[in-house]
């Protein structure tokens, strides 16, 4: 088996995880920018995280033989403070040309509120303004069909933002089918015990078929399971579904998403 695993927060994770990881067939791992469990204080916070994301993460994958990429942004759970996310957002362009970054993400809402939405509205025009390819989270339970409805509605106002250069994570069974019809990716996450597990994740992918979805881990500092895509991957082998289209999920989809950033190298 070989897959890629477009979404993991290496920064939370043991060294024993990377090397599980690679064990497991992994080919790439790729890390949006998000909360870290805490607020940071300033702008500087950030600029550590940014390069730790672009020098010490992807050397620290490189041990394992596992390539390193990242995405770059200040998340929702930090974005109330618009003066904050403003310094944080002036950060990014400097960071471009590090060979591991594939765009802007994880971008969203997260309690969908006006100054949230202003700082996705700031980073839509970054990401349109440097040509970068967008990942959006979006919010958990309750305020997820709300909260996706405006991050697509505030997309879809860019004639600039393509739609097959984002991909909108966390999506479950009431928001995926309105996010395939924009014309952009999907990305399910695979949760021990909120968003996707394993099982409703394959129901949507046998509901609304192989194209433009990928399945990702987002394994953090909470309670989460870095093997996530590859125990999926066994338990549609185990429902039938054919090596071409296990693979096509787990590898070929997200290559074929992320090889639009030039960076994107395996
Ligand atoms: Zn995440």
């Amino acid at each position: 088996m070989r897959y890629i695993e477009p979404h993991a927060h290496m920064v939370s994770r043991t060294t024993d995880d990377y090397e599980r990881m690679a064990l497991a067939g992994c080919a790439a791992v790729c890390e949006p920018a998000f909360w870290a469990g805490f607020d940071r204080s300033s702008a500087a916070g950030f600029h550590d995280y940014f390069c730790q994301l672009t020098e010490h993460e992807p050397k620290r994958a490189a041990k394992f033989g596992l390539k390193h990429f990242c995405w770059l942004c200040i998340n929702s759970k930090e974005a109330e403070d618009v003066k904050l996310a403003g310094e944080v957002i002036a950060l990014i362009p400097k960071f471009f040309n590090r060979p591991n970054v594939l765009g802007i993400g994880e971008i969203g809402l997260n309690k969908n509120s006006r100054n949230e939405l202003r700082v996705l509205e700031m980073q839509v025009e970054l990401a349109a303004k440097f040509d970068q390819l967008i990942l959006v989270h979006t919010p958990h339970l309750e305020d997820k069909l709300k909260g996706t409805r405006l991050i697509l509605d505030c997309l879809k106002n860019d004639p600039r933002i393509r739609p097959e250069r984002v991909i909108i994570d966390h999506v479950e069974e009431h928001t995926v089918e309105m996010v395939l019809d924009c014309g952009m990716w999907a990305g399910m996450t695979l949760y021990p015990e909120t968003k996707c597990t394993p099982a409703r994740a394959i129901d949507i992918l046998e509901t609304y078929g192989g194209e433009n979805l990928w399945l990702n881990s987002a394994c953090d500092w909470g309670v989460s399971d870095p093997l996530a895509v590859p125990k999926t991957a066994l338990e549609m082998k185990q429902r039938g579904h054919l090596a071409g289209a296990i693979e096509k999920i787990i590898f070929q989809n997200p290559k074929k998403f992320l090889r639009q950033s030039p960076n994107f190298k395996l």
